[in-house]
């Protein structure tokens, strides 16, 4: 069965089209409503590597396009667009209404609408995707896979602030946690690996991308994350702070002369280590601070260091852990910052084997007689989507 999975942001939407799980195609339309857009599609199967530039005014206008190179007898994969049957839809907030992937009927895109003011950078984006793929693939289901459905098994103790009640009850404001496709991909993987059900399972997962968040799974379920009501709270990330004093925002405000505004902008797209170093690209800091940048040593340090932090709390909660798992750009590809990560901690029953780990031959790189494993774990939230959309489908 043909499934396509959608990700939709502002000007941006990435695709995938599956043949059950196997990936056929793939690539994104950039810089939709600018001067001048790029579409790129890749057919590994027939050698085709496509990229186009072209005005493309709207979303809608977008995938009409990707759909014309589909169908295209040469370059495309499909005889007719109802050959896809369920377009699987990244959703990034699902509030407290979704803790599982839906199908999506009006009731459903009114309850994801409802849930704009929780992410109101990402929502209205997934949500003109879900509205554009129902006009162009309209004889397809529609599915929504949330991001923070995994995490919504969180205990009350865990996911609620210290706050009065109200605000979560009349705001909705608690911790609700992101990546969730993710962190349940790679438990489930890992599970498979360590050949135990994932119920079974008490794990740590990391995933290290330009967004980073850590996980705490116990007996297969997330109990604690380190995201929170968005994106900000938690580890070092490429372009935000992560864990602050939240009255550093008041201090700033009153101190610098920046609006509340400004200053939520500098947290979120000018701190982390974009702040700490000018640069995002975490490969670039590494080969900056072997050449000796003092700036960028700090800025692995620091990455590391808060790391680490979590480790420790979500070891004090999960109980007897099998793994801790590194996923995403950094921690797929990053032999350094894993070494950094796990420096310190063999006290705990982690012990990493430093070959293993420089060759990334994994997934194990603990050595033999680490109690704890460490595991090296591809992340394929596309993957799951179009598994989850499926599932639902079928
Ligand atoms: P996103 O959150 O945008 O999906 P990714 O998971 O692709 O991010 O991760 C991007 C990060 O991974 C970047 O900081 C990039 O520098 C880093 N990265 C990718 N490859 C390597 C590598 N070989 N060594 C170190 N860092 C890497």
């Amino acid at each position: 069965m043909k499934i396509l999975v959608l990700n939709a942001g502002s000007s941006s939407l990435k695709y995938q089209v599956f043949e059950d799980e196997t990936m056929l195609a793939h690539g994104m339309v950039e810089q939709i409503g600018e001067p001048l857009g790029d579409l790129i599609y890749e057919y590994p199967a027939k050698n085709i590597n496509l990229k186009i530039q072209e005005v493309i005014s709207d979303h809608k206008e977008g995938l009409e396009q990707v759909l014309a190179l589909l169908l295209d007898p040469e370059k495309g994969l499909l005889s007719e667009p109802s050959e896809i049957k369920a377009v699987g839809h990244r959703v990034v907030h699902g509030g407290t209404q979704f803790s599982t992937p839906v199908i999506i009927d009006s009731k459903a895109l009114q309850a994801i609408k409802d849930c704009v003011p929780l992410a109101p950078l990402h929502n209205p984006a997934n949500i003109l995707g879900i509205e554009t793929a129902t006009q162009v693939f309209n004889q397809a289901k529609q599915v929504a896979v949330f991001d923070t459905a995994f995490h919504q098994t969180l205990p009350e103790h865990s996911y609620l602030y210290a706050l009065d009640p109200s605000y979560f009850k009349d705001y909705g404001v608690r911790r609700y946690g992101f990546h969730g496709t993710s962190h349940k991909y790679v438990a489930l993987r890992a599970a498979e690996q360590l050949l135990k059900p994932l119920e079974q399972c008490n794990l740590i997962t990391l995933h290290l991308g330009n967004g980073a968040s850590a996980c705490a799974i116990k007996n297969g379920v997330s109990v604690d994350t380190s995201m929170g009501l968005t994106p900000l709270e938690g580890l070092i990330m490429g372009t935000r702070s992560g864990d602050l004093d939240p009255a550093i925002l008041g201090f700033l405000v009153e101190h610098t002369g920046k609006s509340l505004d400004q200053v939520e902008k500098v947290l979120n797209k000018a701190s982390g280590l974009k702040g700490l170093t000018g640069k995002v690209d975490f490969r670039e800091i590494c080969e900056d601070a072997i050449a000796g940048n003092e700036a960028a040593k700090l800025a692995l340090d620091m990455t590391a260091y808060r790391i680490k932090k979590y480790i420790g709390a979500y070891l004090a909660i999960t109980g007897p852990l099998d793994a801790i798992i590194f996923t995403a750009g950094i921690g797929e590809h990053s032999s350094q910052l894993r070494a950094e990560v796990c420096k310190g901690l063999e006290h705990l029953g982690l012990e990493l084997d430093l070959t293993k780990n420089q060759n990334s031959s994994g997934p194990e790189i603990s050595s033999d007689g680490s109690k704890i494993k460490i595991l090296v774990v591809p992340t394929n939230e596309e993957l799951q989507i179009a598994r989850e959309a499926l599932a639902l489908v079928k």
